[in-house]
């Protein structure tokens, strides 16, 4: 039996004053697109921005259903948006926020799953990986420099080896 450790390493910033001006900009361009939000069912709303190499910024939001299943995380709205219309400007930085009147939130919301697999998608699409922010508004903001530092165990296919080559 061998036992393996993983490591995650993430920069966590007091405020958003202290980040760099270009990723103050961009938590503020994610707090921006809270208006968008359509989310009458959890009343959590969430903001997401998506800065380019061009210096084009994407917003989205979460936009929930009815059919609760058939809703989408504001990540994957923006990331999907970009496979769309942008993919050949590469995803330099991503910058998440959320907010709710039911709860304080003091600490950054963190993605899901399902988004951080579609961001290990976009990485892989573009050959490099991206920064990605975790707003909390008047609160912490945590940098993670690439999605593998989230998703050690994102399904990988080049883990797989032909059967041919056996
Ligand atoms: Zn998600």
């Amino acid at each position: 039996m061998t036992n393996h450790e993983i490591k995650i390493a993430f920069n966590e910033y007091n405020t958003v004053d202290d980040l760099s001006t270009p990723d103050k900009l961009l938590c503020e361009e994610a707090v921006k697109s809270l208006d968008s939000s359509h989310s009458p069912y959890s009343k959590f709303k969430v903001g997401a921005a998506v800065l380019l190499q061009s210096g084009t910024i994407l917003h989205a939001s979460n936009q929930e259903n009815v059919a609760y299943p058939s809703g989408l995380c504001a990540e994957r709205v923006a990331l999907f948006h970009w496979g769309t219309m942008h993919a050949n400007d590469p995803i330099i930085a991503m910058a998440v926020t959320a907010h709710t009147n039911d709860f304080k939130l003091t600490k950054p919301i963190t993605s899901c799953g399902a988004c951080l697999q579609v961001m290990a998608e976009c990485e892989k699409r573009q050959h490099q990986p991206f920064r990605t922010l975790l707003y909390c508004i008047d609160g912490p903001v945590w940098e993670v420099n690439g999605v593998q530092s989230f998703l050690p165990f994102m399904f990988f296919e080049d883990r797989l080896i032909q059967q041919s080559s056996l």
